[in-house]
């Protein structure tokens, strides 16, 4: 069933034909060399993304680092036990998921106030402190000029013991983030950060940046925990980690 949110984001005059055109992909590229775990349907190959071959799921849209996300959920189920679960930038293949998670209080975000069910700028976030149980922010922080004010408030909002999960474009060679302001123009920002509204390029030490406002934060080499089988089964990327933070209860 659709969700509010998704009929603000295509008209219906659209909806009906992608959903046709999107019948007909699956159709053509039926198979089982990959599968989905979002939707679970399987294909003979992944839709090509613009920079890379095989790489979108047909039937939901999820991308590799939504089919990684969506895995470590699965296999975490403490992490959807319960409380309110509150989604920075909520991609749709996932928003549909977890709208079905029993007992789950689920709210989407976004600075567009079309794109989500609260309009909330990351930087500062109108919402109490200590007021939610966990926070999923994927592929966010490389478009916020400051990300770390940013986290702070992730971390501010969040309850003791509470945990959030980021994931962001990863350069896994690179030593340390790479960040230069002057660089602004979109080609400048798609040679330099990958991407036309990338403002840097995340090296692993992003998980220092996690820390500074107290989090506890576990960089988790997700692809390789899974194993090469089902990376390959899932079309998974190696640099798709998972910073996986939790803010501390207080000493007693
Ligand atoms: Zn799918």
């Amino acid at each position: 069933m659709a969700t509010t949110i998704e009929k603000l984001r295509v008209p219906l005059t659209r909806r009906v034909p992608a959903a046709l055109r999107r019948r007909g992909a699956m159709v053509r590229h039926r198979g089982d060399a990959v599968a989905c775990p979002v939707c679970g349907h399987a294909f003979a190959r992944f839709k090509d993304d613009w920079n890379r071959p095989n790489a979108i799921c047909w039937r939901c849209g999820a991308h590799e680092r939504q089919r990684s996300l969506w895995l470590y959920l699965e296999r975490h189920p403490e992490l959807l036990g319960g409380g309110e679960l509150l989604h920075f930038a909520p991609e749709w293949c996932l928003e549909r998921r977890l709208r079905q998670v029993p007992g789950l209080r689920y709210r989407t975000a976004d600075l567009d106030s079309r794109l989500g069910e609260l309009q909330l700028d990351i930087t500062a976030i109108a919402l109490p402190d200590d007021s939610v149980d966990a926070i999923l922010c994927s592929h966010v922080l490389e478009h916020i000029e400051d990300d770390r004010a940013a986290i702070a408030e992730l971390a501010r909002i969040l309850k003791p013991g509470g945990w959030l999960l980021v994931m962001v474009p990863l350069d896994i060679t690179r030593e340390r983030t790479w960040e230069d302001p002057t660089i602004v123009a979109p080609a400048d920002r798609e040679r330099a950060f990958w991407q036309h509204d990338h403002v840097r390029l995340y090296a692993p030490d992003v998980a220092d940046r996690l820390r500074a406002p107290g989090l506890e934060v576990e960089r988790v080499r997700w692809t390789q925990q899974l194993g090469p089988e089902l990376a390959a089964r899932h079309r998974l990327l190696d640099a798709d980690d998972v910073f996986h933070c939790v803010r501390p209860l207080p000493a007693t």
